[in-house]
């Protein structure tokens, strides 16, 4: 059960509603976020909600019996929007595109796709500095300066970023730099840091897991949520299974049971979910045919010399057909 309080309740009253929840046997758990004050109460008993309904301080109740709450739809049944400013939405009924390269490399590379994503009208720009990678000798990411590095070019192109976050210590060093904490795949299940990005007030993108299932990325959101960060989106990347002639098998059916389950938006990588540049429009747009909310792909000028992931990442020539098509089937989509 949920219960929404008014912001301005006064402790007594607040100390009725505890009382009166304990003596019911409820657990009680109260998440205050940027935007509302609620209580998540957890018990086994049924109980008659006009038994609390009438207490004074309460807004709303509702009954939610997945064992996430505060991602549930059950509860909330108007989607998300996320506000990143300058008139820039994510789950706001227009597909978003969030485009870049997969590692922030250099102020040329740089330059040259911030150039790219201004002609095509792009505002939302992706690029890892701390790089979560298979292999140790690995390209790992330019870290922080290359983070400067990407808002030097984009900040006065009001393009947003969008960033992954690979522990706790980062998030401070990057929060003046950042618009969209991504969470990566790998890191889909790290608790501390879920915990952690629950107390910024910035927006979080979370992959699902290499491994992940549905439920555990709803649960992942949850510890965010339940933090006090209510500005999150859930990422399908592909998932790990039998497969192996691509990347990842990229689970389509996810999107239409995310939304169906959440009411955050949801965000498609076509890019990771299926690894091959060619197939990557493709899955793109079917993606936004069912149902998700915008993409997430990889664009670099040279994809051939790109320090990570080029064999998943589009060229300019790629990204822009692919822009095209999908402002054209806009109207389709909902
Ligand atoms: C990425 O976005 O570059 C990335 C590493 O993604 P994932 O966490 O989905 O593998
Ligand atoms: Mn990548």
């Amino acid at each position: 059960m949920i219960i929404q309080l008014h912001k301005n309740i006064s402790t007594e009253n607040l100390s009725v509603i505890h009382h009166t929840l304990e003596k019911q046997k409820y657990s009680v758990t109260s998440v205050n976020t940027q935007f509302e004050n609620y209580l998540i109460c957890i018990g086994k008993n049924e109980i008659d909600i006009r038994s609390i309904g009438h207490l004074k301080g309460i807004k709303d109740i509702h009954r939610v019996s997945d064992s996430y709450k505060l991602v549930s739809r059950k509860w909330k049944t108007d989607y998300t929007k996320i506000d990143l400013g300058n008139n820039i939405y994510i789950g706001d009924g227009t597909p978003t595109i969030m485009a870049g390269p997969c590692s922030i490399e250099s102020e040329e590379q740089v330059a040259k796709i911030v150039g790219h994503l201004i002609k095509n009208n792009i505002s939302i720009m992706r690029g890892g500095v701390f790089k979560p990678r298979s292999s140790p000798y690995a390209f790992r990411g330019l870290g922080i300066d290359g983070l400067k590095m990407l808002y030097e070019q984009c900040k006065p192109n009001n393009i947003k970023i969008v960033t992954e976050v690979m522990q706790v210590s980062q998030i401070h060093e990057m929060i003046d730099y950042v618009d969209v904490f991504q969470v990566g795949a790998r890191n889909s299940q790290n608790y501390n840091l879920l915990d952690a990005l629950g107390e910024v007030d910035k927006p979080v993108l979370i992959k699902r897991g290499v491994s992940g299932t549905i439920e555990e990325l709803l649960h992942s959101a949850e510890y965010i949520f339940s933090k006090g960060n209510e500005r999150l989106m859930l990422c399908e990347r592909g998932i790990r299974t039998f497969e192996n002639i691509y990347r990842n098998t990229f689970d389509i059916n996810a999107i239409q049971v995310l939304k169906d389950k959440s009411h955050l938006p949801v965000i498609a990588d076509p890019s990771h979910g299926i690894g091959i540049r060619e197939y990557v429009p493709k899955i793109a747009l079917a993606s936004l045919f069912a149902g998700a909310d915008g993409v997430i792909y990889e664009v670099h000028e040279k994809p051939e010399e790109a320090l990570s992931d080029g064999q998943q990442t589009l060229n300019f020539m790629e990204s822009e057909l692919l822009i095209n098509k999908i402002n054209a089937v806009k109207s389709l989509l909902n």
